[in-house]
């Protein structure tokens, strides 16, 4: 018995990372799994990018839990490739029950010097994309009078980033967006919620600048960055975390055991927004 037996699942950014994750947590908890990513580079992101090849690799996982999978190369900044990949997932299942609005790209600028396109990437990626695929899977969730929709936040959906103002700005509008679509979407029997999580474990998060970002000096290695995670959170041991935390979390959301959680950002994130936090930019007095 998993928790989603007999569900399916639309999961965005499923190529790697926590989309891969979603999915194959899902399918090993019971559900087919309709699975999309991009195939080429995104804006100016400085991270390696997903390929079809990771979109494959994610296929062939899902399908070594036993459950059926659907994988489509579909960028949710086009309404037009989800209403396709939606159409073609419905008629491959014959229905869809849980949406996981996953996918995300991560730049970061001092918001005075960002030209427009570096804040409009993010923006139609990170809250467009979202609100895209809501729009593209709500109208057979409001006919069947079912389904659970996890959207995926951050911990920047709670607190500022002073180096990625554009992307905080995205991330509180998920939240707001799925407050709202909870309140709408509550009268057909439908659940909205978001998971906000902390340092994760993925490409978004390793590469050479977020090494020397994390470890505050140049030229750091990811020895450094794993020392430095440690004191991103406050659970002893527990530095970026693994894809996993957060798909677990989201398999939980989407089942019937939940089925009283609508409109909540859930943080996951080892207690990172619990500690007390200092000022990276103080200003002296005087
Ligand atoms: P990731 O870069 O490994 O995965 C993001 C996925 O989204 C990639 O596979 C990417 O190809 C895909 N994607 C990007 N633009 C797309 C588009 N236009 N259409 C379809 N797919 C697209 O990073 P991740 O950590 O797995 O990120 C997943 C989500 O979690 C994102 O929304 C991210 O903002 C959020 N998040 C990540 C962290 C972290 O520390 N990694 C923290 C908080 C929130």
């Amino acid at each position: 018995m998993g928790l989603l037996d007999g569900k399916v699942a639309f999961i965005t950014g499923a190529g790697h990372g926590q989309g891969r994750a979603h999915a194959v947590t899902m399918a090993r908890e019971g559900a087919d799994v309709i699975a999309i990513d991009i195939d080429q580079p995104i804006a100016n992101v400085l991270y390696q990018h997903a390929s079809a090849d990771d979109l494959a690799e994610t296929a062939r996982q899902v399908s070594e839990t036993g459950r059926r999978v659907l994988s489509r190369i579909a960028d949710v900044r086009s309404s037009e490739a989800l209403d396709a990949v939606v159409a073609e997932g419905i008629e491959t299942f014959g229905k869809i029950d849980v949406v996981v609005a996953n996918a995300g790209i991560f730049t970061q600028a001092p918001f005075w010097e960002m030209d427009e396109k570096t804040w409009d990437d993010v923006q139609d990626v990170n809250l467009k994309g979202v609100w895209r695929t809501m729009k593209a899977v709500t109208p057979h969730l409001i006919e069947r009078r079912a389904g659970s929709m996890i959207l995926t936040s951050s911990v920047n959906s709670v607190e500022g980033n002073p180096a990625a103002a554009h992307y905080t700005a995205a991330k509180h509008g998920v939240v707001g967006l799925m407050r709202s679509a909870a309140q709408t979407l509550g009268a057909y029997g439908i659940r909205v919620n978001s998971v906000a999580p902390g340092l994760i474990d993925t490409p978004m998060t390793n590469y050479q600048a977020m090494y020397d970002q994390m470890a505050g000096r140049e030229n750091a290695d990811r020895a450094d960055y794993d020392r430095a995670a440690l004191n991103f959170g406050a659970i002893a041991g527990q530095g970026a975390l693994p894809p996993e935390s957060i798909a677990n979390a989201a398999a939980w959301l989407a089942s019937d055991g939940a089925f009283a959680m609508t409109g909540q950002n859930i943080v996951v994130d080892a207690g990172h927004t619990i500690l007390a936090g200092f000022n990276p930019n103080p200003v002296l007095p005087g």
